[in-house]
């Protein structure tokens, strides 16, 4: 039972995936008209080009792209008919393309684990197709054999290529190894996982990390939806052992590969869920105990600060907050909050190419410190 586990992400972790990003023309999308430069990949997914007001548009993936990127597309083509363009991660998701990639396995990320028999090996990462992944994993799987590394288990979480919805996936799977049962519906269930009280997580995505440091806030969430029953096992166990996430943030550093971080999971202050509408009006009396003033104040602070230092997942969590208020009165919601409660900020920029993100910020904010307000509206 002591056993832990090292959870290692693939992409930029353990394999180094020179893939290419196209833009293609729809009537031709197996061939690109242009490879994207990486870096202006990350400007166009950041929303960069927005004030140029050009829209790429292809299988629901909406991009902006520069001005300059544009001419370019319509002198290759020979037209100017921005609509047959489309950005495709097309070399991601098929088999043949990813297999004619150039690939490099960063064994160097993970060869101290090297015949250390009291750690188990896990894959965790955001790709979607087993069946286009499996043989660079029978690959990666041979190169480790050989350093004396099995890998123990594999965990595909994405839906669909780099929509950045990915990262409550990787969270849920190190939180049901960390505490021994499986999540389903956002919550604990008693279906048993392995039980490692001790896990490790390496990733190279920041965000990621940043999550991951954040799990108490994640496993609070969790358990406030959970059973009863369940929830006092779990309880338990947090008397017993201690319990721990270590992450490991993977650089380009040769000689400091990795930023470390830990966390210790601990008790949560847990708010009652509720059982049936009868309990409805009992549930929120406690949930307003719970969530006074204070916590109010305390919560929008923590996340105005992290709005400052440029963390926008901040938003995500008053959202959620939010959201979790208005469940437990199990009414639909008016459309002035549903606007923006349910849309991210970049589908809301989509539509609303005027507004700035400091605006939308400030609406989230807005909502949560008025949350006894809503409370009211929706009773
Ligand atoms: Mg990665």
């Amino acid at each position: 039972m002591n056993k832990s586990i090292a959870f290692f992400d693939l992409d930029g972790t353990l394999i180094d995936n020179k893939n290419e990003i196209w833009v293609i023309d729809k009537n031709n999308p197996r061939k690109p008209v242009l490879v994207l430069d990486p870096i202006e990949f990350v400007l166009i997914k950041k929303g960069h080009y927005k004030k140029d007001k050009i829209i790429l548009d292809y299988n629901g993936q909406r991009y902006w792209i520069s001005e300059q990127l544009s001419k370019k597309l319509q002198k290759r083509a020979r037209t100017e008919n921005m609509e047959r363009f489309g950005i495709s991660l097309m070399p991601w998701v098929d088999r043949d393309l990813l297999n004619k990639s150039e690939i490099e396995y960063i064994i160097k990320n993970i060869e101290h684990l090297n015949r250390n028999k009291s750690i188990d090996i896990g894959i965790l990462t955001a790709r979607s197709n087993q069946r286009t992944t499996s043989d660079q994993l029978n690959n990666l799987r041979l190169e480790l054999k050989n350093i004396g590394i099995d890998i123990k288990k594999i965990f595909f979480v994405g839906k669909s290529v780099n929509t950045g919805q990915n990262y409550i996936n990787k969270m849920v799977v190190l939180l049901e190894h960390l505490i021994g049962f499986k999540i389903k519906g956002g919550k604990f269930i008693s279906l048993k996982q392995d039980w490692y009280p001790h896990v490790s997580f390496y990733d190279d995505d920041p965000q990621n990390i940043h999550y991951a440091n954040d799990i108490q806030k994640i496993f609070d969430d969790i358990l406030r939806k959970t059973d009863d029953e369940i929830f006092h096992i779990i309880m338990e166990r947090l008397d017993e052992v201690k319990i721990r996430l270590d992450n490991y943030q993977v650089t380009t550093n040769e000689t400091n590969r990795f930023i470390e971080s830990s966390v210790e999971l601990k008790k949560p202050v847990r708010c009652p869920i509720k059982e049936n509408n009868k309990m409805k009006m009992k549930t929120l009396k406690t949930f307003e105990q719970f969530i006074n003033e204070n916590w109010i104040t305390d919560k929008v602070g923590e996340f105005t600060n992290k709005v400052k230092s440029g963390v926008s997942n901040a938003i995500g969590t008053v959202k959620d907050t939010v959201k979790d208020l208005i469940s437990i009165l199990d009414v639909p919601l008016l459309p002035e909050d549903e606007r923006i409660i349910r849309k991210s900020w970049y589908e809301w920029q989509i539509e609303h190419p005027e507004d700035t993100e400091e605006n939308f910020v400030k609406n989230n904010l807005d909502l949560f410190k008025n949350y006894p307000k809503i409370i009211e509206k929706y009773r």
